[in-house]
């Protein structure tokens, strides 16, 4: 395989957690990475480069904002423009913060669903104008919304909840160009979304949260790119349209 037929993947929210290993995890099999990263937060992009170059992977990061449509039409374009395809694109960017109903404002709940939905949108779009015949695209929904409600986080698993239906759509739409489309529902994943201890859990909710999980433990990021990475696989050549939940077994517990 030359260089150039190593499928190109787009990963947005590269920097850090989930997107960060899964950046790693395309490197590890030669599948080279267009990541976004969003310089509104403190995450060094430069450790995914890093990280990427010792797997031997090759990967362009570029900021990113998925709440504006040229910001993301750009990073598909450079994408192009450095590796000259697209074959997959991760929708992995997500924004949690905390707010009880009766403090949700309209600019609260606006602000969530234009990252964690409506962004998932815009990375399809901007890399289906690129993609040609076949491909796969993911998006990372959650168990907030995906399968539970959560108490004061109702816009984000609103958000959330909607990711799937967005990916069921487009699987219909995209299959006759070959294009599969999922979306993957993470439990508890330590990263430093959930390491949050102001809008989630915190290191003293998840070590908590550890007991009621089946595995008896929370998840790192990598468990949940390697899924990432198997669903746009050929692997995972007949699976479209899908939500698979990867949770240690949170959500198949009898409640005690
Ligand atoms: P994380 O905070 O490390 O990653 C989220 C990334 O999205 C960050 O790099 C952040 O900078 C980026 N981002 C935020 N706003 C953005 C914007 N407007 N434009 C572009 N990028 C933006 O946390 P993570 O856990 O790795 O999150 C990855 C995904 O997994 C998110 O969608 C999150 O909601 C989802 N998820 C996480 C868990 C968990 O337990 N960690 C569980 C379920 C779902």
């Amino acid at each position: 395989m030359t260089m150039s037929s190593h499928p190109v993947a787009l990963v947005t929210g590269a920097a850090s957690g989930i997107g960060q290993a899964l950046a790693v995890a395309y490197a590890q099999q030669g599948i080279r990475v267009a990541g976004g990263y969003f310089p509104g937060d403190p995450h060094d992009h430069e450790v995914t480069l890093r990280l990427v170059e010792e797997a031997g992977g090759e990967c362009l990061m570029q900021p990113l904002d998925v709440t504006e449509s040229a910001s993301v039409d750009a990073l598909a374009e450079t994408a192009m423009g450095r590796f000259g395809r697209l074959d997959y694109a991760i929708a992995n960017a997500g924004l949690l913060r905390a707010s009880p109903l009766l403090e949700m404002t309209d600019e609260r709940w606006d602000e969530m669903l234009n990252v964690d939905l409506t962004g998932v949108m815009r990375t399809f779009r901007a890399a289906a104008c690129h993609m040609g015949e076949g491909g796969a695209m993911v998006a990372i929904s959650s168990i907030a919304g995906g399968v539970y409600g959560w108490q004061n986080h109702a816009h984000y698993a609103s958000a959330k909840a909607g990711v799937p239906g967005l990916c069921r759509s487009l699987a219909v739409e995209l299959a006759p160009r070959g294009i599969r489309c999922n979306a993957v529902i993470p439990g508890l994943i330590e990263t430093p979304q959930s390491l949050d201890a102001k809008n989630s859990l915190g290191p003293e909710g998840l070590a908590k949260a550890a007991s009621a999980i089946p595995l008896g433990r929370v998840g790192r990021a990598d468990e949940v790119a390697r899924l990432v990475r198997f669903l746009t696989s050929t692997e995972a050549s007949y699976i479209t349209g899908q939500s698979i939940i990867v949770d240690g077994g949170l959500t198949v517990r009898w409640p005690e």
